[in-house]
């Protein structure tokens, strides 16, 4: 693997938090990479959704199927820029860890539980997962990853949560940048979703090829499709279309943070943390074409009553969860009672309703939908 000086080498690297060997045939950030998949966290994936509830159908993206198209995304930028493209498949196969059941309706429904706790945040709790919350290594608490996979993870955190972090908050109080492959990682993760919400959206009809004709980055590969395969049936020319739509906008990102380092000539990742703003983006062009794109989405798929009709549903079961767990903790599977019995003995209130987070944003849409039926339907005696 060629790469560049401004990529993560493990020479560089700041390290774990634990001291560990270096794996006999592995670089660390593939052992980051082995640890992801093997955890609890990374299958729970396969049954939890972003915009769609898991028993919607099976032809819909999960956040598992999610993560494996921004690794490949993330994979094939890395490779051209020359950055760490396992450091890229790590992180990307991370970011999206800490979500809780059904999407963006479950963390709202969970960060407003936790209003007076501290709040929940999807992306710190992707962290803290790996950090905390995975319980399989005799010497360490949680994965025990390297600085630059925590790095990347936590995309985005308020000052206030920085705080309490150390070393992978610091760079949201000085203002800094986290290493190209984080920011590469974030870009693939947008155009991982806006184009496969697209897919899907069509797939289930809650958006039409004639409504997307008004979004320019649709359009333009439509038209080329279109000329080139009239006679195409729609499945199948949707596919070519989104599949040009995605090759439009990496190559757009590969081509514009190209010229940025040729201009900033990093010389190493230290270098690219200390720029003023990120050296991965989309040209000018480009980014207000995504703004378009995700204006239609929010307004035609994620607003569509179907989608808030579930997200009302996720809501609810969130909150009803969340209240009566905490009111009354031996509704809890019993390792989760020991939990919050440790955390009383100090007598932090706190603690008791982080705990109950954690146990519900790890819940997948089945699960939770489930033990909503087991506490709540009286006709369900088991
Ligand atoms: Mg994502």
């Amino acid at each position: 693997m060629q790469l560049a000086p401004y990529a993560a080498q493990q020479s560089t690297s700041r390290g774990r938090r634990f001291a560990e060997d270096t794996p006999m045939y592995r670089t660390d950030y593939q052992r980051d990479r082995d640890r992801i998949v093997h955890s609890s966290a990374f299958r729970r994936l396969e049954y939890k959704t972003q915009v769609f509830v898991n028993h919607e159908g099976d032809m819909f993206r999960t956040r598992l199927t999610h993560s494996i198209e921004v690794a490949q995304l993330s994979r094939s930028i890395a490779r051209i820029l020359e950055l760490n493209e396992d450091l890229s498949e790590t992180i990307a196969l991370a970011h999206d860890l800490g979500h809780t059941p059904f999407g963006h309706a479950g963390q709202d429904a969970l960060n407003a539980s936790m209003k007076d706790y501290g709040g929940f945040e999807h992306n710190l709790q992707s962290l803290r997962t790996v950090d905390k919350l995975e319980h399989r290594y005799a010497d360490f608490p949680g994965l025990n990853l390297t600085f630059e996979s925590r790095e990347g993870i936590l995309k985005h955190c308020s000052i206030k949560n920085a705080k309490q972090l150390g070393d992978v908050g610091e760079r949201f109080i000085n203002k800094q940048q986290p290493g190209l492959e984080a920011q590469t990682v974030n870009l693939a993760d947008e155009i991982a979703y806006n184009n496969h919400d697209v897919d899907d959206g069509l797939r289930s009809g809650l958006i039409t090829i004639d409504q997307l004709l008004e979004v320019s980055l649709f359009k333009e590969q439509y038209n080329i499709v279109q000329q080139q395969y009239p006679e195409l049936d729609q499945r199948r020319q949707v596919h070519e279309i989104i599949r040009r739509m995605i090759n439009r906008q990496v190559v757009d990102l590969i081509d514009t943070t190209k010229a940025n380092l040729e201009q900033a000539k990093p010389q190493s990742i230290d270098d690219v943390r200390e720029q003023n703003k990120p050296l991965a983006h989309f040209s000018h062009e480009m980014q207000e074409m995504n703004l378009e794109l995700k204006r239609f989405l929010r307004t035609q798929m994620y607003s569509h009553y179907r989608v808030h009709r579930m997200s009302a549903k996720a809501t609810h079961i969130i909150q009803q969860l969340f209240t009566a767990f905490l009111n009354d903790p031996k509704l809890l599977n019993p390792k989760y009672q020991q939990i919050i019995a440790d955390k009383e003995d100090n007598g932090a209130e706190l603690g008791k309703a982080r705990a109950v987070a954690d146990y519900i944003a790890g819940m997948t849409d089945r699960y939770a939908i489930a033990e909503y039926g087991k506490i709540f339907n009286p006709s369900e005696l088991t």
